[in-house]
């Protein structure tokens, strides 16, 4: 196998957490990699005290008189050095991610890419900020509005994309002005450790950006409980977010909530089939499938089924399963063990109720691979819609087929999940694809292609799948709130 990645890295490598630019020390917390069972990590393990320690260092450097007298146009300044120092550093950054998450490198790389990305999209909303002014509402009253920094935000990371979902919103809050703390997933901490050490080195107060590592019963309870803390944005489970917007009810915490998902593509009978099965195989592989967008069902045309299955069985069996350094690997291994028996337990109950294993199930053989936590990619037909392996997330490498006789009956099936994050939708009608998109329940609607984006487009979900927006100039807005000020320069006449 080649092997083309030069590693400087030393491992076991140890962090505390990052509080006012220095570390901090804990407990170890010990992350061992999924693909090798080798530990590679060992982090803090924070308590109540250490989130009271970073919050109020961001709380302190928020309202002191260097920051708030920081101009938006001086952060876009400081964000601009922040995207070319990530840059500089992607190749390290990736491999943190990839021996921590067990994703193959080539794809953390294009993880660390999309979030220099957002950087600069963030760097160019804080460069063109701009207010309103109401100015006819009576004479000598003119008034002003604008949206200024909530404060300090509580960033709470998963740990499947964890660079990428921390540039999701890092940027645009330093954009709009906050303070932060960061708690990454206790699974995958290194690259929130190693940005916030970059974002003080781009010229940001340290202090700024805090991150503290840890559990998230302990960690990110303590975080999301603060009374110094205006504005939560989490990512995460459906479970995890209800206990989140819970423990925000209590102190009147705002939250952002990016939830779970149960991504349809729905192949109409007059797609372009070749593209459909290939954009289904990527939708529902990329990352393990351990993505929110993973396109885990499929839901096609009887008429067309056994044609686009044929080509996405295809597809799947040239994929091939390896360890993060293999640049050929397509998939790598899952988050821990007791996320392969979740998929294994999901993948079961589909069969039991009636589903046929059309490919894969099990771990691969192969005898290099087998420390790791690896499953191959499976595709299960006939799926009953109301099987578990139709309704929950799975978050690995499972597909399943679903077929339809109707466009009724397709949207129908779409939307019966909980969830509404991303659907797909595969035809070559104009007005069919307009019409039919509407229909669908989902925060996203791709039509012929699926898992797209761009930093410049807001991304968040309905239903189950939470609220709230990340990127882009609604991204930036979740972390302001909308102020005015009202001048009267002449006597109210009453
Ligand atoms: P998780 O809910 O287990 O954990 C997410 C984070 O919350 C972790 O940092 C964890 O430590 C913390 N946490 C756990 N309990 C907490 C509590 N009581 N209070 C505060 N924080 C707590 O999720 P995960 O397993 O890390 O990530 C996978 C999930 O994330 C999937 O459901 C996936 O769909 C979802 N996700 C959603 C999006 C999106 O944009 N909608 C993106 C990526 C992942």
């Amino acid at each position: 196998m080649t092997r083309t990645i030069e590693s400087d890295l030393t491992t076991p490598r140890t962090f505390g957490h990052h509080v006012a630019g220095r570390s901090l020390t804990g407990p170890p917390l010990q992350r061992f990699a999924p693909a090798t069972g080798v530990l590679v990590a060992e982090y803090a393990d924070g308590s109540a005290d250490d989130v009271d320690a970073a919050v109020r260092a961001a709380y302190a450097t928020f309202g002191s008189t260097r920051w708030q007298r920081t101009s938006a146009m001086a952060r876009a300044e400081l964000l601009d050095n922040l995207a070319a120092l990530v840059a500089e550093h992607q190749k390290k950054l990736a491999w943190l991610d990839a021996q921590e998450v067990g994703k193959p490198y080539r794809f953390a790389l294009g993880d660390l890419q999309q979030g220099v990305a957002h950087v600069k999209q963030a760097a160019a909303i804080a460069r063109t900020l701009r207010g309103e002014s109401f100015t006819g509402i009576s004479p000598g009253y003119s008034v002003i509005a604008d949206r200024r920094p909530v404060g300090v935000a509580g960033l709470i990371l998963p740990w499947n994309f964890p660079a990428l979902i921390a540039l999701q919103k890092l940027p645009y809050a330093l954009a709009a002005g906050c303070a932060v703390v960061i708690k990454p997933s206790e699974f995958t901490s290194s690259s929130a450790l190693e940005l916030a050490r970059l974002v003080d080195a781009a010229g940001f107060p340290p202090g700024l950006v805090n991150v503290v590592t840890g559990t998230g019963p302990v960690v990110g309870s303590a975080l999301v409980e603060h009374p110094l803390v205006r504005y939560v944005s989490f990512t995460g489970s459906t479970a995890t977010g209800r206990s989140v917007l819970k423990a925000a009810a209590d102190s009147v915490t705002r939250v952002g909530v990016e939830l779970g998902g149960k991504t349809a593509n729905v192949v109409l009978a007059d797609a372009d089939l070749e593209a459909a099965a290939e954009g289904v195989v990527f939708g529902a592989f990329a990352n393990q499938g351990e993505s929110c967008v993973a396109s885990s069902r499929l839901l096609v045309d009887r008429r067309v089924a056994k044609e686009v299955v044929a080509a996405v069985i295809k597809r799947v069996g040239q994929l091939k399963v390896g360890l993060p350094d293999d640049p050929h690997s397509d998939l790598g291994a899952l988050i821990h063990p007791h996320h392969v028996e979740k998929v294994v337990r999901l993948v079961d109950a589909g069969i039991a109720a009636g589903g046929e294993l059309l490919h894969g199930g099990g771990a691969p053989g192969e005898e290099h691979l087998a420390a790791g936590a690896f499953y191959q990619p499976t595709v299960v037909g006939a799926v009953d819609a109301e099987s578990p392996l139709f309704q929950e997330e799975v978050f690995g490498p499972v597909l399943s087929v679903t077929t339809f006789d109707d466009a009724d009956e397709a949207i129908a099936l779409a939307n019966n999940t909980p969830y509404g994050l991303a659907h797909s939708l595969w035809t070559r009608d104009v007005e069919r694809a307009f019409s039919l998109s509407n229909r669908l329940e989902a925060g996203t609607v791709w039509v012929n292609t699926c898992s797209d984006g761009s930093p410049a487009i807001p991304f968040g979900g309905i239903k189950g799948s939470g609220f709230g927006r990340e990127a882009g100039p609604e991204g930036f807005n979740e972390f302001t709130e909308y102020r005015t000020v009202q001048f009267r320069t002449e006597r109210r006449q009453n």
